[in-house]
């Protein structure tokens, strides 16, 4: 058998561990009988993994209890209009912070449902900075305030977040939910496509405070309406029921393995500070973000030279070392470098790409 390390920006590497258990239980999960690919999910047994899913993730976010926790599918990208469609119901406007693609992509599709303000943008230098926010160009009676806090494809995070008062900070988290500590009491609602740091695509979690729940606009499809899905525990329909089943593997990993969040704030501060020094150092390769806004799991790099690039992408692969390709729109390298990506992987990275920079330079 053959493991590569795997730098996808998603769906992107998972803990070895949950492989392998997931692997023994395959054809009889506990006794069961059956893989939990095959189980009603009405079943008892089934129950017990949602809720354990979700029991754990409330455990290791500390989630407050005003919060619902909603096992949904569709994608982050099914959130860019399902936040609008349940939130954007009082004054009917919204602010925006453009921070990257995704970030604007949630802006357009809230233009479709109501009155979207753009705060700040950093479109102006691709992205490459979180920009200062000026709270006097906020809307003062906004339905939510929407950020997305760590920006995949460009490689920036917001390090403090925007001070709204009494407007509820909607966050995309679908590259950094579980990368670190967050309070979740400071937003109105979280959402993440689970396929970067929590399970397998197919599954995405929205985190909700129970008064925005029962507010959304007349027409809204009933598998759009968060209060489905708060009112039958996420079993409306057919949960996606084997993606759950890893997340639930994926947060005993964390709980038990790593010792939860604060812990492996400190492990990926490690693996990005390995990193970023080195390409500080580096006379080839060199980091496209402002130092102050370097997100801890999405590292994009650049020789500056793009038959280079390309060179490199081509000779890490052929060391193991895949899916280092840069997103067309920044070009050279990103290494996205999520929970389960182990600190050996970027030292041994950073090796490769010593070596490649000692042939080449
Ligand atoms: C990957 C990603 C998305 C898109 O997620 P889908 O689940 O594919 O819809 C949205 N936002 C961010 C920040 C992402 O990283």
């Amino acid at each position: 058998m053959k493991r590569v390390y795997n730098f996808s920006a998603g769906p992107s590497v998972l803990p070895e561990s949950v492989l392998r258990r997931a692997a023994e239980e395959m054809l009889d999960y506990q006794g069961s009988g059956q893989s939990v690919m095959e189980m009603s999910h009405r079943s008892k047994i089934y129950e017990g993994i949602i809720c354990s899913a979700e029991s754990s993730l409330r455990e290791i976010m500390n989630i407050p209890d005003n919060y619902k926790v909603l096992f949904l599918q569709g994608g982050a990208s099914s959130q860019f209009a399902m936040v609008p469609m349940n939130l954007m119901t009082g004054s009917n406007k919204a602010d925006f912070v453009l921070t990257g693609q995704w970030a604007t992509k949630a802006y357009r599709e809230a233009e479709r449902y109501g009155t979207a303000n753009v705060v700040a943008s950093s479109k102006d230098k691709n992205f490459t900075y979180i920009p200062e926010l000026d709270p006097s160009a906020f809307t003062k009676d906004a339905d939510y305030f929407h950020i997305c806090l760590n920006n995949t494809i460009y490689g920036t995070r917001f390090t403090t977040l925007p001070q709204t008062g009494d407007i509820p900070l909607v966050a995309d988290v679908s590259s950094c939910i579980l990368s670190e500590p967050v309070d979740v009491s400071k937003f109105g609602l979280l959402y993440a496509g689970a396929q970067k740091n929590m399970a397998p695509a197919g599954l995405t979690v929205v985190i909700i405070r129970e008064d925005l729940i029962g507010r959304a606009m007349d027409f809204t499809p009933t598998m759009f309406n968060y209060q489905t899905h708060a009112d039958n525990g996420s079993m409306f329909n057919t949960p996606p029921c084997y993606s759950i089943y890893i997340c639930m593997l994926v947060l005993d990993w964390l709980k038990n393995t790593i010792g939860g969040l604060e812990e492996m704030k400190k492990i990926n501060e490690k693996k990005a500070g390995i990193l970023y020094d080195f390409l500080d150092r580096s006379s080839m390769f060199r980091g496209t973000v402002v130092p102050k806004d370097r997100s801890l799991m999405n590292i994009p790099f650049v020789t500056g030279d793009g038959e280079l690039d390309a060179k490199f992408v081509k000779e890490a692969a052929q060391h193991d070392f895949v899916n280092l390709k840069g997103h067309r729109t920044v070009g050279g390298m990103r290494a996205s470098i999520y929970n389960a990506m182990p600190v050996e992987g970027v030292e041994k990275l950073v090796d490769f790409m010593k070596a490649f920079e000692k042939a080449n330079g």
